[in-house]
């Protein structure tokens, strides 16, 4: 790990990484690491070839809200805990290399920075803005990570990004939590024994409100009402705000909708702590909430609970791939499964109990298996064949058939990060599904995809695809799927159904 203190030398880095090819993930900090940072690195570290972790404690940002000298630094600490997780760079300026004399221009953040955090903190985000205008300029990261548990912070750099077409995409991961649902925060180190009991409650006003909300509450005054009667109940916990509001604009709302935020300021002792939540679908998966609330789909201010609303914001999360739209020009994927035919073929999430994990190959589309189901092909005799299954009817009853190098795109030229990407998609897709217990993984790239990204395998650990199938033509194991928590999955390795000279035999009888 590199140790960087000067723009020059920075700046000398990234060029030669872009030279290389190198995707560059960048989590921006201010150090105190904690399990919250580390959440992010982790995530840039999958999706990044090279990651640059910035430990800066930003004075622009600082108001008479917070004191700047007592903010705590340890940087030799805070290497300790980089080094481990493999970090490439971690870039830890003094204040005069970002702020030299003379320094004089600032980055007005915009409508959004306005209500909540910018009334409470005037001038707040306009030093947020331009620290991260300065860090993005000087470290041309291709994907910046940012927690939600600053949900107002990333919706200022969403749009900072967007209204000064800054090229940079950005990741937001879910809020890390104690084991007593506190979010991480280096501020949590100001609080006493007693105010860290006592800090429980933030998080406990937002779980209210879920619940009340996913009892079928919809009116925000009355969920706020019970959130107000529970912070009142502990006084060491002075609220500053709670706030229910669209994702977008950050703007009030009177009913309750999928993708609306809670948040919640409050002051605890010498700290002040924030928090959110996103409304959304019981079960629903931080990510997916993450997803509901920042696809910027007009979330409009009524009950608009629309049946099926999660695929919705699966496909808009796969129209935003930037790294999949760019290799989808190669070969457009079957990615229809997601958005029409998960709602025509399964109303009933929950009955499919096994994921076929392939491609769909005819090479006209309109011949894909859900498009054409009752117009046999090589890919379905094939695929029926190796089931042991009827016909569509019955293949939909039991299994679902996804992608998962959802761009079709194979080979060398497509770099690991937009591999990471495609799987990430397949990981939504199957989380559709909760009652999936049995995958069948078709081919070889299928297979070499799905060790690495979801069954996160290292590429030493990846056994050659030959040699697995050489014994029987096909193989299996029963392994954890991280996705699918701690159950064990059965997972069958076959050939492509169309590999006609080498196809598996029929597997239909260990699949029960
Ligand atoms: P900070 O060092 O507080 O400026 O935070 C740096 C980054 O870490 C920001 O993007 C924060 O949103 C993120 N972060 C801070 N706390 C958490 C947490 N508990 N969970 C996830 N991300 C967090």
């Amino acid at each position: 790990m590199r140790l960087i203190t000067s723009i020059a030398e920075m700046r000398e880095y990234q060029h030669e990484a872009d030279s290389r090819g190198k995707a560059i993930g960048f989590v921006p900090t201010m150090g105190a690491l904690h399990e919250g940072h580390i959440s992010l690195i982790h995530q840039a570290k999958r999706q990044c070839d090279t990651v640059v972790v910035s430990i800066f404690v930003n004075p622009t940002q600082f108001d008479s809200q917070e004191d700047l000298a007592r903010y705590p630094r340890n940087l030799d600490q805070d290497l300790e805990v980089l080094r481990p997780l493999k970090v490439d760079v971690t870039f830890a300026p003094e204040a005069s290399e970002l702020y030299p004399e003379g320094f004089s221009t600032s980055v007005d953040a915009g409508m959004v920075a306005a209500p909540l955090e910018g009334t409470s903190r005037p001038g707040h985000f306009r030093g947020v803005a331009t620290v991260v205008t300065k860090l993005f300029n000087i470290v041309k990261p291709n994907v910046a990570y940012f927690g939600q548990k600053d949900f107002q912070q990333v919706q200022v750099i969403r749009r900072l990004v967007e209204d000064l077409n800054m090229d940079v995409r950005l990741s937001v991961c879910p809020t890390a939590r104690e084991s007593d649902g506190v979010a991480v925060s280096s501020r949590n180190a100001y609080l006493n024994e007693e105010e860290r009991q006592a800090a429980r409650v933030i998080n406990h006003g937002l779980r209210l409100a879920e619940k009340i909300a996913q009892a079928g509450e919809s009116s925000v005054e009355k969920v706020l009402d019970e959130m107000y009667k529970l912070y009142a109940s502990e006084p060491r916990v002075h609220l500053e705000y709670a706030a229910i509001v669209e994702p977008a604009r950050l703007t009030p709302v009177q009913h309750l909708s999928p993708g609306c935020v809670a948040l919640v300021a409050a002051r605890v002792g010498p700290a002040r702590l924030i928090d959110n939540l996103i409304f959304g679908p019981p079960g629903a998966s931080p990510e997916m909430l993450l997803q509901l609330a920042l696809t910027a789909q007009p979330i409009v201010d009524n009950r608009a609970l629309i049946p099926g609303f999660e695929t919705e914001a699966v496909k808009l999360r796969i129209a935003s791939c930037r790294n999949c739209a760019a290799i989808s020009t190669i070969r457009l994927p079957p990615r229809e499964f997601l958005t029409s035919y998960v709602a025509a073929h399964y109303p009933d999430r929950g009955a499919p109990h096994g994921a076929i994990i392939g491609r769909d190959s005819p090479i006209n589309p309109d011949m894909y298996l859900y498009r054409k189901p009752k117009s046999p092909n090589r890919f379905s005799v094939g695929l029926y064949e190796l089931l042991g299954v009827k016909g569509f009817e019955e293949f939909k009853a039991r299994y679902i058939l996804t992608d998962a190098v959802r761009c079709h795109a194979t080979g060398s030229h497509i770099s690991q990060n937009a591999l990471a990407y495609c799987a990430n998609h397949l990981r939504e897709e199957l989380k559709l599904f909760p009652n999936i217990e049995v995958l069948v993984v078709l081919g070889e790239d299928t297979y070499s995809q799905f060790q690495q990204f979801l069954l996160e395998r290292r590429a030493a650990e990846i056994k050659p695809f030959e040699e697995i199938m050489k014994p029987d033509g096909w193989a299996r194991e029963e392994a954890r799927v991280p996705i699918f928590g701690e159950r064990s999955m059965r997972i069958f390795y076959c050939y492509h159904p169309t590999r006609g000279y080498s196809r598996s035999p029929s597997i239909a009888k260990w699949l029960g």
